[in-house]
């Protein structure tokens, strides 16, 4: 992501809206394949300030990511606050690349779980049915740890 300074650079002070939407290619992050659905829009403003521009506003980008108990997707907004000084010098053909930067800020705004629902019965560990929509019978077949206790007291 890109930001032409050239109506500022030569007044200190000086300042610029700039509204943009980013369509961002699907990434992993964090050993997670994150899926962006539409594009992050941010709403920033450059301030010319002697040695450096300083940019700062919102962002925000919706992503689908994988329930953490069921692994259907969920959708979620990703929101966060952009707030970045670049030095005057390294500034190069009056544009400021913030391609890293708004990397970086998704990144620390996904949230390290999420939940399709508060109540998502999650997966059954023993056959990986989604319990949402199906039931199993799995837990017929698995011996309490007590009962197994007592059924050895009986047998001795
Ligand atoms: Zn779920
Ligand atoms: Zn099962």
């Amino acid at each position: 992501m890109k930001i032409n300074i050239k109506s500022i650079k030569d007044t200190l002070g000086a300042k610029i809206d700039v509204k943009k939407s980013i369509n961002l290619e699907s990434r992993k992050i964090r050993g997670q394949e994150i899926e962006f659905i539409g594009s992050c829009e941010l709403d920033l403003m450059v301030i010319n300030a002697e040695d450096k521009y300083v940019v700062s506003g919102p962002g925000k980008v919706l992503v689908k990511l994988p329930c953490s108990r069921c692994l259907e997707e969920v959708k979620e907004e990703l929101n966060f606050n952009f707030n970045e000084e670049i030095k005057k010098v390294d500034v190069e053909h009056n544009e400021l690349d913030l391609s890293n930067s708004l990397e970086e800020y998704i990144r620390l705004s996904l949230p390290m779980q999420v939940v399709c629902d508060e109540d998502c019965a999650g997966l059954c560990p023993s056959c990986g049915i989604n319990l949402n929509d199906d039931e199993c019978e799995c837990y017929m077949h698995e011996v309490d740890p007590r009962l197994a206790k007592l059924d050895k007291l009986l047998d001795d």
